[in-house]
């Protein structure tokens, strides 16, 4: 998506060799018009899926999915990273996953009610790098019983493993932006 890398140019700042910091657009401050985009193209990509539901993980992944719930007009869930007051298993789906930018485990949780089996869900977030954000959310899904219709990331760094492990397993996963390599600062582009 032309607008989204062309913002990324803009605003996007490299920290290290894998780690790109766009808090101009999503991950501090939103960019309405770009995410209103964002969402939009998602809903153009998955718009045979008769898609029922899109699941995102706070925060970031908010704005974007609900961009994209908002066309597609469906309702939108956000997983969770901390354990609410009621954690009991009955009550919610909770799974362990590395936080790649933080550097330690979380939990991600959502509440059984928001998912129901019947449910053709659209799992948007903003980036995904080694996956395990995702492979966390698609678990829960799994034990939902819901049926995944596919992957949303606004960027996607190819040179992290995320992406293809995640698209090997069959799964379809579309990025709006793809970054082959950030070395020495500079943001190279598929
Ligand atoms: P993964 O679980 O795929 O390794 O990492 C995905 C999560 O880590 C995303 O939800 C995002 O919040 C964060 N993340 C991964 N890479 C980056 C990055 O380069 N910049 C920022 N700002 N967040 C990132």
């Amino acid at each position: 998506m032309e607008m989204l890398k062309q913002r990324i140019r803009e605003i996007g700042v490299v920290l290290s060799n894998d780690v790109i910091k766009l808090d101009a657009i999503m991950n501090h401050a939103v960019d309405p018009v770009l995410t209103t985009e964002m969402g939009k193209e998602f809903a153009r990509l998955f718009a045979e899926e008769n898609v029922t539901k899109i699941l995102t993980i706070e925060s970031s992944g908010i704005p974007i999915a609900f961009a994209a719930a908002q066309i597609l007009n469906v309702p939108m869930v956000f997983a969770r990273r901390k354990k609410p007051l009621s954690s009991d298993s009955a009550e919610i789906y909770s799974e362990r996953v590395p936080s790649f930018t933080k550097g330690f485990v979380t939990d991600i949780m959502v509440a059984r009610e928001f998912l129901a089996a019947e449910d053709r869900i659209l799992l948007i977030d903003d980036f995904i790098a080694n996956g395990d954000a995702a492979r966390g959310l698609i678990r829960i899904i799994r034990r939902s019983g819901a049926h995944l219709v596919g992957v949303g990331i606004a960027v996607e760094k190819t040179f992290q493993a995320g992406g293809r492990t995640i698209r090997e397993t069959g799964i379809r996963v579309e990025s709006l932006a793809k970054i082959v390599s950030m070395e020495s600062g500079t943001i190279i582009f598929e």
